[in-house]
């Protein structure tokens, strides 16, 4: 069995998106508006394949299917996580996730979405929308009608380094200049509560203000979800998510270390540095599956990394 699956990314060109995805990591993409990098992604919308080896070629999709063994037999219809780099040169609209409940009943048995934001770089004096002010749905729906945006939404400074959990009902949006990792559960279901009164091809896209106000939490609350730092030698890892849907740690350091993996699977996102793991090459920009044959990572080089799992 293969021990590190490395994946090539589905990039996706959207009208908001910047250079970044090509300039820093050197991803394929088609034109100067690479919004998003569907990194490891067995979702229909953004098929992430195999890079190189035994599986080349193959989507995440086919070896979830025709492959269970790799992530420890788990159950489940679809691959349960779904990571992306966004680089977004404009303002995002501002959107919220059902979760799973919802999904199920409104969606045609749909799956919800929790997600977090690691961030990778933004502007000096960057921000980011999570939740709100109102402190009941009535507040909430008079603050809608009335459009006091600046009044309802909560604008959190950000720097590199940050890290967001967002569950499913937390009103949230990436401002413009932000370059993030996301890490989420595998659903494309988005309801949309403003978009700035933009146009698109001469009208407004589609807002979805009933299920957003369905689903919307009120009060909103920001959890801290990020643990203390764990010195490991010339390594330190970091709890950055703890959720019932997924957990983050952040390694980051240089020379050998080892890790190790009694998951199903990991998902490991290489930030920044490079080296070696498992004797195979790894650098920035590169996102592989530690496959559940793989009991042991023993990193060689100097990396900072994301490494997510269920
Ligand atoms: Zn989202």
């Amino acid at each position: 069995m293969e021990e590190l699956i490395f994946m090539r990314p589905c990039c996706r060109e959207v009208i908001w998106g910047g250079r970044r995805l090509r300039e820093i990591y050197g991803y394929k993409t088609d034109g100067d508006h690479t919004g998003e990098a569907w990194v490891v992604s067995a979702n229909e919308n953004g098929l992430s394949v195999v890079d190189r080896g035994e599986y080349e070629g193959k989507t995440l999709k086919e070896l979830w299917d025709g492959h269970r063994e790799l992530f420890g037999n788990l159950p489940g219809e679809e691959f349960p996580l779904l990571v992306k780099i966004i680089d977004a040169k404009e303002d995002l609209s501002i959107q919220v996730h059902p979760d799973d409940d919802y999904a199920r009943t409104h969606e045609n048995g749909a799956r919800g979405k929790n997600e977090c934001w690691y961030i990778l770089d933004c502007p000096e004096n960057g921000d980011i929308i999570i939740g709100h002010h109102a402190q009941n749905k009535e507040e909430l729906r008079d603050m809608v009608e009335k459009q006091q945006w600046d009044r309802l939404l909560n604008v959190l400074p950000i720097h590199r380094g940050d890290c967001f959990y967002i569950p499913s009902g937390t009103v949230h949006a990436i401002r413009r200049g932000t370059l993030l990792l996301e890490i989420q559960q595998n659903s494309d279901l988005t309801y949309r509560l403003y978009d700035y009164g933009r146009l698109q091809n001469g009208k407004p896209r589609r807002l979805h203000l009933k299920e957003s106000l369905d689903v919307i939490c009120c009060p909103s609350h920001l959890e801290r979800t990020r643990e203390e730092e764990v010195c490991r030698g010339d390594y330190t890892s970091c709890i950055l998510v703890r959720s019932p849907f997924f957990t983050v740690e952040r390694w980051n350091g240089r020379g050998k270390q080892e890790i190790l993996q009694p998951h199903p699977f990991m998902i490991l996102d290489i930030l920044e540095g490079e080296g070696t793991i498992n004797g195979q090459a790894a650098k920035k920009g590169d996102h592989l599956i530690a496959t559940a044959g793989c009991r042991l990572l023993r990193l060689n080089g100097s990396f900072e990394l994301a490494a997510s799992w269920i």
